[in-house]
């Protein structure tokens, strides 16, 4: 249809005093005896569009005034009777579909959880239409920012033969069912597709070394799957994993990265999407972008684990999880270091070896790996990352101490055997990146269709 988009009528001065056709969804609509207002949404914009109907001049039929309603519409756009605007003059109104009373979406406030369950409507809401045009906007970013400074982006498989790192955390892929007449479990996935047990990948990090080896610096935005059983505010069964993996770098390079690229991704929002972030500022979060302006001027601080657990044993009586030297950090740990000690982003370094995976760079006082986390407020781990271990005989080792089948990371061994470098990267959850800049505070709210625990609607 020849129709001019709604942002494009609001924004370029030549639109005004010109006859155009638009065409939207009715988001209010009022009536007097002599005028009719319509507000008009065809999703490029967040500011809707007015339609003046002059009742005396056009007849227009009654469905077309109804919430919810698609409707092509022609006049001339002229300066707003009121404020400082435009709006259509409506010379004909045609409807492309109309709208029952029934349709969920009414003006009075619904909850999340209600639009939750209408997943496939609920983007025609304000707050849902922000937040996917702010989840585009830092989605371009990323790839811009990975282009200005020359990474390659790589596409990793999703379907994965090893399971190393999501033991437990991994969906299988399978064509084959269960018969009572397989032996073991060997001999069922030896008549699987594969030949073997298969998975979707919870990472494409592994084979993003293979890349970083050999192009140097690399990234991968895909998805990533966890069988995750918690059912958290912060945890999806499908997300998208942006991973960038760098040669040639240590620990601090690719904390400089990280930086970078999540200011980068901020300053982005805040100068594309000006009022998407004024609607979470109103609305879902007071002071967002402050809180954002501030991050992106102000340096990250560091904070070593061992530093870091002895700040949490000082304040031991307001977790409900124990602290102590070796511990994982919960999520009311992660946040008391980034809103309460820091209140700014903050990495977390040099983790116990025990509670982070093999593949990590071990450090020389033989406990703690050159791994990092970096904690927002209001989230906890929005990216986690390592140098990895380079060295041949202590990633066996390693994997040794783990019970791992070597046999199977022939590979990923490999790439230490021959012209081995230093390298790391780190994985951003894109989701909680988009919660971070939104202020929407359950994950389900910033993925199109969520997936988790006995969830796929
Ligand atoms: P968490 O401790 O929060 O479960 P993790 O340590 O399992 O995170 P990593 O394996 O380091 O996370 O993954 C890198 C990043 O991917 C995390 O920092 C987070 O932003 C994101 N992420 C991890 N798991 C999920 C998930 N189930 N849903 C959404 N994002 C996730
Ligand atoms: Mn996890």
């Amino acid at each position: 249809m020849k129709h001019t988009d709604i942002y494009d009528a609001l924004n370029k001065e030549e639109f005004l005093g010109q006859e155009l056709v638009v065409c939207g969804w009715v988001r209010t609509s009022r009536d007097s005896s002599q005028v009719s207002f319509l507000e008009l949404s065809d999703g490029s914009s967040f500011t809707r569009l007015q339609i003046v109907i002059d009742k005396n001049a056009l007849n227009v039929e009654p469905e077309c005034l109804k919430l919810g309603a698609s409707v092509c519409v022609s006049g001339k756009l002229v300066k707003a009777f009121k404020g400082d605007g435009v709006e259509l003059n409506a010379s004909a109104v045609a409807l492309l579909g109309k709208c029952p009373a029934e349709y969920p979406i009414q003006k009075k406030r619904t909850t999340l959880e209600f639009l939750r369950t209408i997943p496939h409507l609920r983007l025609r809401t304000n707050t849902f239409a922000a937040v996917f045009r702010v989840r585009s906007v830092a989605a371009q970013a990323i790839h811009r920012f990975f282009a200005e400074k020359r990474f390659y982006y790589m596409n990793t498989p999703l379907i994965t033969g090893s399971d190393c790192e999501g033991a437990g955390e991994m969906f299988r892929v399978t064509t084959q069912p269960w018969k009572t007449d397989f032996k073991s479990e060997e001999e069922y996935y030896k008549n699987d597709f594969f030949g073997v047990k298969a998975g979707l990948s919870v990472s494409g990090q592994l084979e993003g070394e293979v890349a970083a080896t050999a192009l140097g610096k690399i990234y991968t935005f895909g998805p990533s799957f966890r069988a995750e059983n918690s059912n958290t505010t912060r945890h999806l069964a499908e997300f998208w994993h942006v991973e960038p993996e760098i040669a040639f770098a240590e620990l601090p390079e690719i904390m400089q990265i990280a930086e970078e690229m999540l200011k980068y991704l901020i300053r982005a929002v805040l100068d594309e999407c000006p009022e998407e972030m004024k609607f979470f500022d109103s609305f879902v979060e007071k002071g967002i972008i402050d809180k954002l302006e501030h991050v992106a001027n102000s340096e990250f601080a560091v904070c070593d684990y061992t530093e870091a657990i002895e700040i949490l044993k000082k304040e031991k009586d307001r977790f409900e999880f124990p602290v102590e030297w070796g511990c994982d950090l919960q999520s009311e740990h992660e946040r008391y270091l980034t809103e309460v000690v820091y209140k700014r982003p903050v990495f977390v370094i040099n983790y116990p070896k025990e509670i982070k995976s093999f593949y990590m760079l071990q450090n020389p006082d033989g406990k703690t790996v050159a791994a990092v986390d970096l904690l927002v407020p209001g989230i906890g781990e929005i990216i986690g990352g390592s140098q990895r271990e380079a060295d041949y005989d202590k990633l066996i080792a390693a994997m040794r101490a783990r019970k791992m089948d070597i046999s199977s990371y022939k590979q990923y061994l490999d790439l230490r055997l021959f012209g081995s470098v230093p390298h790391g990267g780190f994985g951003l959850g894109f989701e909680r990146f988009v919660m971070y800049v939104t202020g929407m505070e359950n994950i389900r709210d910033v993925i199109l269709f969520p997936r988790s625990v006995k969830n796929i609607m």
